[in-house]
């Protein structure tokens, strides 16, 4: 802030439009050489994305600005220094981006605009729709059907030498197969990362206290850009071709797709998810299909890419300075966003475990507003260097729950502060205690002590896979908690009428049907009974393998440690705490006054020996014809099998349905048996 001549601090004037465009072109640059040459950004794509788009709207109205290096006439960033440079024959572009539906509609608009003849009629348009890969683009030549060249983008004139990295990719033939191999090619395509595959290299790159990288795009893209090959072969890149540089293509391929088939009997991987289209409605139909399965895909995508097929309107339609003019891409809203952290507040859950929360400035992520993230413990806030006050970068992927993937230290405000865990617990006052070999800190309190905990442990034992007490939420729970109606969860069972409308805004008819929603849920079973109980690690896996074992809750409440290690699922940890839980009288009280209220199960008759999937795991996927996965899942469970969520070599049995995915997939590559919905049933005898 400037001073005036008695040191007062004058506020400074806002930039101007032509000041702020020069400054947009700073930051992007630092932007630029931060992702494309240091694999390492330090904001998200969309926080890039919006700054370059007002960028964009100054230049547009005042074109006088724009100067001739200016970020949005510019194609990546400069190939670095250490590798041979390439220089490439056809210019490798960027595309246009498009969010909206509108966007669509406009470069619909704009081809049909561009292709009509001078009389104004529109010839016939398909449009090739292809999926948008997040990783790095890359060029591969092949003379005589012999790999002799690979080259990143670099600047889109010249890029980097990586054809020794590009061997080891071993997807990625080095002989092209079949007949008519061409005299020179120039496949161009992606180079990515599986998710799987990412996952795996940060956890390698964190147990060597390697720095870790962002997503798989910039894993990808710093795995490739290796001087040494060997490291690059070590992390299972792969490659899809999406187009043609220079070359010599035989005479029936004049289009996208005609390329793309090309490119399958030349032994060039391509992607299978593709269509193509005729107007705005059916490439919006490939978009909305796409962005729902994108989660169960093994790859990231960040949109679709709509292309115009045929090769001849494609060179009619011609470039503008850094994209095709005859592409888009239609890009999926931003998972990742900036906001602020506006404070650091501690949760406490029912086994007492403390959980910072970051409290954030509002931000739409993944298409809804996020204002909490959790940050699971302390270590952790230090490890992503989180200070309240900080700006940060959120991710919300599908239907995961918001996380806050790393601070952005650059923009820290000078008041930020860190965080320290709090000594005693904000709820009870009883002191936090942190065990030597636990990452996470505990209230000391007690569920008697403290009402986060006994809150907790209501919500959980009222949920849906646990006792499943309909139109019980945690607003009703925390008020009875607070007015002090109850206890522990057998007074759930002694509540009547009476209690219940006497609690803030509760009108007799749902008083009426919290009480019998509470007398119905006295018939359940005894997995959901021993899950209900909010032992500390018996989760709903390990809840139904001990309600097979020991058929009743007597034999599991007087079983030795022996006997619990026996029981699959059940490890010495699980052991401890199932012997600690019973072991304290308070806890035997309530389960003794919980039957006594009538909380009862069907007595199984079965043993394990007699059920016909015991020991068996099977895996769900894809649309079943006439039963839903829960359904499925359930019969298999009564027969004593395991339902798991992904396949691997113990995996006995997969049942696919339609439009199975990378299960399927997965459960050929290891040759694993894979079943239809009425082979299941057949076994089952139904
Ligand atoms: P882009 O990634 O938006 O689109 C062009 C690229 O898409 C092509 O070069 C190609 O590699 C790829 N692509 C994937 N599938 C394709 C397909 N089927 N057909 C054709 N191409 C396909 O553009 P870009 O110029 O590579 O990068 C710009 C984007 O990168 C920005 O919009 C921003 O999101 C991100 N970026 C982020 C930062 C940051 O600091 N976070 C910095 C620079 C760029």
């Amino acid at each position: 802030m400037q001073t005036d001549l008695f040191g007062v601090a004058v506020p400074s004037e806002p930039p101007s439009q032509q000041q702020l465009a020069a400054q947009y072109r700073v930051l992007l640059n630092q932007y630029n050489q931060e992702y494309y040459e240091l694999d390492a950004p330090s904001v998200p794509d969309a926080e890039y994305d919006r700054i370059f788009r007002a960028l964009q709207a100054i230049e547009a109205t005042h074109p006088e600005w724009q100067t001739p290096d200016s970020p949005t006439l510019r194609v990546g960033g400069a190939a670095l220094a250490v590798f041979s440079q390439v220089q490439h024959a056809v210019p490798m572009l960027s595309l246009n981006n498009g969010f909206e539906d509108t966007d669509v509609l406009a470069f619909v608009k704009r081809t049909e605009e561009g292709l009509q003849s001078e009389l104004g009629q529109i010839p016939p348009i398909e449009y090739a729709a292809d999926l948008k890969f997040d990783g790095l683009a890359i060029s591969l030549l092949y003379r005589d059907g012999l790999l002799v060249q690979a080259a990143t983008r670099g600047d889109g004139s010249v890029g980097e030498d990586v054809t020794e990295n590009i061997r080891t990719i071993r997807t990625i033939p080095l002989r092209l197969r079949g007949n008519g191999i061409p005299a020179l090619l120039e496949v161009r395509g992606e180079v990515l990362l599986f998710k799987e595959d990412f996952i795996r290299l940060n956890n390698r790159q964190r147990a060597q206290e390697l720095k870790e990288f962002a997503n798989p795009r910039n894993a990808a893209a710093g795995s490739l850009r290796q001087l040494d090959p060997k490291i690059t072969a070590q992390r299972n890149l792969r490659f899809f071709a999406y187009g043609v540089g220079q070359g010599d293509l035989i005479p029936t391929v004049q289009s996208h797709t005609a390329l793309l088939g090309w490119y399958s009997e030349l032994g060039i991987p391509v992607c299978k998810e593709q269509t193509v289209a005729h107007n705005a409605a059916e490439l919006l139909d490939f978009y909305r299909a796409i962005e729902k399965t994108r989660e169960q895909l093994p790859y990231e995508i960040d949109g679709v890419v709509y292309k115009v097929n045929a090769f001849d309107q494609q060179r009619q339609l011609g470039f503008v300075a850094r994209a095709p003019r005859f592409a888009m891409a239609h890009k999926f809203p931003a998972q990742e966003q900036l906001t602020t952290v506006q404070d650091i507040e501690v949760q406490v859950g029912r086994t007492g475990a403390i959980t910072p929360v970051a409290r954030l400035a509002p931000v739409q992520v993944g298409g809804v507003t996020v204002t909490n993230a959790t940050l699971h413990n302390e270590d952790e806030i230090r490890r992503k260097d989180i200070w309240i006050g900080d700006v940060v970068i959120v991710r919300r992927a599908g239907d995961v729950i918001p996380e806050v993937v790393a601070s952005v230290p650059t923009q820290r405000p000078v008041n930020a502060r860190r965080f320290s865990m709090p000594t005693v617990c904000p709820h009870c006052g009883s002191a936090i205690i942190k065990l030597e070999d636990e990452a996470i800190a505990r209230c000391s309190g007690g569920w008697i002590t403290c009402p986060a905990q006994r809150k907790g442990g209501l919500w959980h034992f009222a949920s849906r896979k646990a006792m499943c007490i309909d139109g019980l939420g945690e607003q009703l729970l925390d008020q009875m908690v607070d007015k002090q109606l109850i206890v522990t969860a057998a007074d759930l069972y002694k509540l009547g009428l009476v209690n219940l409308a006497a609690l803030d805004r509760m009108a007799d008819k749902s008083a009426t049907n919290i009480v019998a929603a509470i007398a119905a849920s006295k018939k359940t079973t005894l997995a959901r009974f021993i899950y209900a109980l909010g032992i500390r690690h018996v989760g709903e896996t390990t809840a139904k393998d001990l309600a097979r074992f020991f058929g009743d809750i007597h034999p599991l409440m007087e079983a030795t440690e022996e006997q619990l290690l026996q029981v699959d699922e059940v490890g010495p940890v699980v052991a401890k705490s199932l012997l600690a839980f019973f072991a304290d009288p308070l806890n035997r009280e309530v389960v003794e006054q919980l039957l006594a209220a009538g909380v009862h199960w069907p007595q199984s008759e079965q043993t394990a020996e007699a059920l016909r999937f015991a020991g068996k795991t099977f895996v769900l996927t894809g649309t079943l014809p006439t039963l839903s996965r829960e359904q499925a899942a359930a019969l298999i469970e009564q027969a004593g099998g395991k339902v798991q969520s992904s396949v691997s070599k113990k995996t006995t049995m997969v049942v696919a349905g339609a439009d199975a995915g990378s299960k399927l997939l997965k459960a050929q590559e290891l040759g694993v048996n894979v079943i239809a919905e009425q082979d299941l049933l057949t076994m089952l005898g139904m």
